[in-house]
């Protein structure tokens, strides 16, 4: 069901229950409104015969009946009966007995009870009437013709006046959705507009302050994002490509120029040697793009594990060590580390490292003493661990977008890399609720801080 077809019956049916509650109440307080007054007529009228009764010497049948005649106050149907004290009717303009006074309504009339009941069509009314010579009881009763027309009219008039209104509510309903749905539904005529192709395409967002102008707003930035991450695949596609294809064409060459004439033993040798290096760093190249599209997407959190960040530190400085053992990988702990549950973390031992001897590979590559001096610095609910070197640096420039895939400063320019280092320790970070802290001074050397939160 349309928003603007569930508003409208929404309206609808508030609208319809105000009216019947109204119109219900309406109808009840006038009901009983003409009840009590009418209640009040018969009332007096018995009060007025009785004075006339008691003004009488004697009382008598003939006598009422006269009286009854000539009085100008007469109801529909009415019906007079008059009880002496032993209960005896001692007049009564109810020939044909429709009216029915039990003995436990003459009671509650004796007690001085306001007796008041229906008898259909009869409204009865039973008063005590006290006189020297006797306790009367009067029960006059009649038909309410004008008041229950009254009430029929009412009625007709309320069903009437509910159903227009229910009408006019519904017009209503439909119109003011309509024009409070009006600006989403110029949002999706935009959005239908939006694809791969043209999601430089915003949509309008009116004033920007109503919930529909904070909705446009959301959605053109959630569309900014998804235009940036398509620039950046495009980029990194393009990037990715470029790597790849540089050791290739290496490789490629060097087979060539090899195969062209019959070569020593010794040329071959040379020649494997460096098409083997070029392999060796396709094989590293893939395997990190493969890392990036690894940490590109959400981070799994449920698959991570308890892990003790120190021992990881560890194991990254050992696996370095095999293979350049030229390097001076320094680990230090501060005092304030005194449990070692502050070292754990929830986390992804493999990418942990990745990005550890990442940040260890970098700090050394970059320093002339080829050294880094790596601190644990625990808080509360977080550990944070800082890389040091004391190497060329990176100017402010280049800091802005290390974090770029395939970005390499102008200082690294004679240094071998990639420039997907940084790029991933980054995700990697990311993914474990972390953050990465860089800064630099060209010439005096680098600190990089990663910040995890704790298990706590
Ligand atoms: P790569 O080292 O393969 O070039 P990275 O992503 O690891 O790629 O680093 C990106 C750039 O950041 C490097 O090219 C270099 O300019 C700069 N960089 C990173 N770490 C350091 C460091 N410790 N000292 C100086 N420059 C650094």
């Amino acid at each position: 069901m349309q928003i603007r077809t569930r508003l409208t019956l929404q309206f609808l049916l508030l609208g319809g229950l105000i009216m019947i509650i109204a119109s219900l109440a309406i109808y009840y307080f006038s009901a009983s409104f003409r009840k009590d007054d009418f209640s009040t007529l018969l009332r007096n009228k018995a009060r007025n015969t009785a004075k006339l009764l008691l003004d009488a010497k004697t009382i008598d049948a003939d006598r009422v009946m006269l009286i009854e005649r000539d009085n100008p106050v007469k109801f529909q149907d009415e019906k007079i009966i008059i009880l002496n004290f032993l209960n005896d009717i001692i007049y009564s303009s109810d020939e044909n007995g429709e009216i029915v006074v039990t003995n436990e309504i003459l009671e509650k009339i004796r007690l001085g009870l306001k007796v008041e009941y229906r008898q259909e069509p009869y409204d009865v009314v039973g008063t005590l009437v006290l006189s020297k010579l006797d306790r009367f009881v009067v029960v006059v009763a009649a038909v309410d013709s004008q008041g229950f027309l009254y009430l029929r009219k009412l009625r007709t008039i309320l069903i009437v006046v509910s159903l227009v209104s229910l009408l006019i509510i519904f017009a209503a309903g439909w119109f003011y959705s309509g024009r409070a749905l009006k600006p989403i539904s110029e949002v999706i005529k935009n959005v239908e507009d939006i694809s791969i192709t043209s999601l430089n395409l915003r949509v309008p967002e009116g004033n920007g302050t109503d919930e529909i102008g904070k909705l446009a707003r959301t959605f053109n930035r959630m569309l900014e994002r998804l235009e940036e991450s398509f620039a950046m695949q495009k980029d990194f596609i393009a990037n990715a490509s470029h790597e790849l294809r540089t050791p290739l064409t290496s490789i490629n060459g060097q087979l060539e120029v090899l195969m062209m004439k019959d070569r020593s033993a010794d040329d071959y040798r040379t020649a494997l040697a460096s098409v083997l290096e070029d392999i060796k760093s396709l094989i590293n190249l893939s395997n990190r793009l493969l890392l990036i599209a690894r940490t590109s997407a959400e981070s799994p959190g449920y698959m991570y594990k308890k892990v003790r960040i120190d021992e990881i530190i560890w194991q990254a400085r050992e696996e370095i060590m095999r293979f350049n053992n030229e390097y001076h990988i320094n680990i230090s702990i501060d005092n304030s580390l005194t449990d070692s549950d502050q070292m754990l973390i929830l986390g992804d031992e493999s990418l942990l490292k990745v990005a550890a001897t990442n940040l260890i590979d970098n700090a050394c590559k970059y320093s002339q003493d080829k050294s880094v001096n790596i601190k644990f610095e625990p808080g509360e609910k977080w550990i944070a661990v800082a890389f040091e070197d004391r190497g060329i640096g990176i100017s402010e420039e280049d800091q802005k977008k290390i974090l770029e895939p395939f970005y390499r400063g102008t200082n690294a320019m004679s240094v071998h890399g990639t420039g997907i280092g940084l790029a991933l320790v980054n995700r990697i970070v990311r993914n474990h609720n972390g953050s990465i802290h860089i800064s630099s001074k060209t010439g005096k050397g680098t600190r990089v801080i990663l910040t995890f939160p704790i298990i706590t």
